[in-house]
């Protein structure tokens, strides 16, 4: 459970102290997030080898479908016009495209770069 937080607060895989993200990203100023390179408190290299976070475009793809669907289920209830849902499916992509963004390369990092020994609590 304190990885799940530690996903959600972007914290290092590896101290789980250090922040991973030195900006958060607005979507509305059209701005991106930016990564720190390394661990400000162990020192841990977030992009462990070139590319790395290629792989974090899937989990970014299986976060925003999830996002879609559940935007289209719950629309469903209000309205049947497709064309408002499609413009609210777009509109919830849009605005959580930084939050995916970020969500991805945590989910990434904690798949397959958490080096962090298994305590309890
Ligand atoms: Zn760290």
């Amino acid at each position: 459970m304190s990885q799940f937080k530690d996903i959600i607060t972007e914290k290092c895989p590896v101290c789980g102290e250090g922040h991973v993200f030195a900006k958060k990203g607005n979507p509305l100023l059209f701005r991106m997030p930016k990564m720190e390179k390394d661990c400000k408190v162990c020192g841990h290299k977030f992009e462990i080898e070139p590319g790395f976070f290629y792989g974090a475009m899937y989990v970014s793809y299986a976060v925003t479908v999830a996002e879609m669907v559940a935007v289209f289920v719950i629309a469903q209830f209000f309205t049947s016009d497709i064309k408002i849902m499609l413009c609210l499916i777009a509109a919830t992509a849009f605005l959580l495209s930084t939050f995916n963004f970020r969500l991805s390369r945590m989910l990434w990092m904690y798949m397959f770069d958490s080096r962090r020994k298994e305590t309890a609590g």
